[in-house]
């Protein structure tokens, strides 16, 4: 994954920024600009990861600039608080746009303008019918255009019609302004496209100010091109825009113009990256808002505890090409799991606890014994870790009448305690329901680091002293959908997993650990991956699962495919 030998790049390779290579070696170019064009119309996701890291990547590797600017032309949906978590995840992704922030709505004098200009060159009209009736004269693919019955007003009227859409003397949708181009076109962004609609809406940035607002298409090539963009990068479904894109830019005065160039989008099976769909998820109550540790959002990863350095890491292994294609939840774990098992210091944490009581131990004795926080990785240093005549271990690692293939405890086998001594297990107590409430064992004082007689045991568990364990709650994440294309569903709804939450109230953790910095992620050892929760509003410390320890879905997903 990482080239060592030469300086490391943003962005391996690709189509992209061999055009790149091409337009610096012929001078078309002598540097580079891109742009990344969130519309604050919702939180950030797992796709919009790779539009980033392309854009700023490329903009680095290549000594270049990269513009945030928000396509703010639909007031309806847009909030400042969308904006804000926008720029927060982008920084939090590690890039910065420096002073380079823009707003489509920056524009909307200019665009104006060039909007008059196509009016004033016959390129652009007014036009009276409905939104339906234009929706019908459009055609399809096999039924070419109708042109509209007002597509030949001269240019005075249009400009008056025009101002007066502007002056807000129409009603909303009973006028719109269309670029003149040809019905017929095969392709159907060419039918005389709407480029403005009358829309009485406040605005996050222009107030009032505007009663009709641009459309995409329009607004973007120009936004582009007064930008001094070079390469403006986008996904797939812009390929039949690239036309209009051409011929707006073709058609108005300006000197700049910017090579559209389209890349597949980022899909990751068992999820879905669509802010629409992620909406209705937070809309729903489905779950606990945008930056839920199950949404694909960014905001969700930081606070499920995935690394930034992994997303970008995942992102450059996916590369960019035109190929579309679903990447397989379970690479991006993986590659999160390959992150956090270096970087992650090792704890002890007990999930479903079980009282065990060494009964040779001296009572009121604690002993404090030296665990290493990385096994293979000496400078994460060491910590002390109490052990004392009362411990608890998970429930899972006793079973009564376990035959020879259990490495863990049963009446008379012996096992290692991480990071302590040997112990034996004598009796296990049980409850009036017949439940193991406790297990009675000894230890062989000896066996610290090993036993005089050299005896091997097979098992080792981790534990953590009653006395000292601090409870948590703990909070288990599988994924949220049980199906690996939910968006390919009538309704992806049907498709959330009703367990992808599980709850352990009574988990515990060695002490010292939860009042560290929250954003550290450990590994409780022998369980998963965890970070601390957000949240304080509990009166104990809640960790999330990152990811477990390995893959539980490969089968799955094989089966599935
Ligand atoms: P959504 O469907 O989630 O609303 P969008 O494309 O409408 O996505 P924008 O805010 O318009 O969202 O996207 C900003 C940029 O991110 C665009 O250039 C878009 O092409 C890119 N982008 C969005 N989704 C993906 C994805 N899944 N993979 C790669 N790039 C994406
Ligand atoms: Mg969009």
């Amino acid at each position: 994954m990482t080239d060592k030998t030469t300086i490391e790049k943003n962005v391996v390779g690709n189509f992209i920024t061999h055009i790149i290579d091409e337009d610096l070696a012929s001078k078309k170019h002598s540097n580079v600009v891109t742009r990344f064009p969130p519309e604050p119309n919702g939180y950030l996701h797992i796709g919009h990861a790779k539009s980033i890291c392309l854009n700023f990547g490329v903009a680095a590797d290549y000594q270049g600039i990269c513009h945030l600017r928000f396509d703010d032309t639909n007031p309806e949906k847009e909030s400042d608080e969308y904006a804000q978590a926008i720029q927060r995840d982008i920084k939090w992704l590690g890039f910065d746009w420096g002073r380079n922030k823009f707003h489509a709505s920056d524009y909307f004098d200019h665009l104006y303008g060039f909007a008059e200009e196509l009016i004033e060159k016959g390129l652009a009209f007014v036009d009276d019918q409905s939104p339906e009736e234009i929706r019908e004269n459009r055609g399809d693919f096999n039924r070419p255009g109708v042109e509209s019955p007002y597509r030949e007003r001269s240019v005075e009227e249009n400009l008056t019609l025009f101002r007066g859409m502007k002056a807000g003397e129409f009603a909303d949708g009973s006028k719109v302004l269309r670029a003149k181009i040809d019905m017929q076109s095969g392709n159907i962004n060419m039918r005389d496209p709407v480029i403005y609609r009358i829309k009485r809406m406040h605005h996050i940035h222009t107030g009032d100010k505007w009663c009709i607002y641009p459309m995409y298409d329009f607004t973007h090539c120009i936004s582009d091109a007064l930008e001094g963009i070079t390469h403006s990068l986008c996904t797939l479904e812009f390929e039949d825009h690239r036309p209009l894109y051409d011929w707006v830019l073709d058609n108005i005065d300006i000197d700049c113009h910017p090579q559209q160039i389209e890349f597949s989008r980022l899909n990751v099976s068992f999820t879905v990256t669509s802010k629409r769909r992620l909406n209705q998820l937070v809309e729903q109550n489905i779950v606990d808002g945008w930056d839920d540790p199950r949404m694909s959002t960014i905001s969700g990863l930081r606070r499920r505890g995935y690394p930034p350095a992994a997303i970008r890491d995942f992102v450059k292994q996916v590369g960019v090409s035109k190929k579309e294609s679903v990447i397989s939840m379970t690479v991006l774990e993986d590659v999160i799991r390959h992150h956090l098992n270096q970087t992650s210091p090792r704890v002890m944490g007990v999930l479903d606890p079980l009282k065990v009581v060494i009964e040779n131990y001296p009572e009121d004795q604690v002993e404090m014994l030296t665990g290493a926080n990385h096994p293979q990785d000496e400078s994460f240093g060491s910590r002390e870790i109490p052990f004392s005549r009362e411990i608890y271990i998970e429930q899972a690692d006793y079973k009564a009448n376990a035959n020879r293939k259990f490495f863990r405890l049963t009446e008379g086998r012996e096992v290692r305690l991480r990071h302590a001594y040997y112990i034996t297990c004598r009796e296990a107590i049980k409850d009036e329901a017949g439940n193991v409430i406790e297990l009675r064992c000894t230890y062989d004082p000896e066996s610290r680091g090993g036993t005089a007689d050299g005896r091997k045991v097979k098992g080792t568990i981790h534990w953590i002293s009653a006395a000292h364990a601090e409870p948590i709650e703990v909070r288990l994440y599988d994924r949220l959908f049980n199906h690996p294309n939910p968006a390919s569903m009538d309704n992806f709804i049907d498709a959330v997993n009703p367990d992808s939450l599980r709850i352990l109230p009574n988990a515990l953790l060695e002490p010292g650990i939860a009042e560290q910095d929250a954003d550290v992620v450990y590994q409780f050892e022998r369980n998963a991956y965890f970070k601390r929760d957000k949240t304080h509003e509990k009166d104990k410390p809640v960790f999330n699962q990152v990811v477990t320890m390995r893959d539980s879905w490969a089968k799955v997903e094989q089966s599935a495919e």
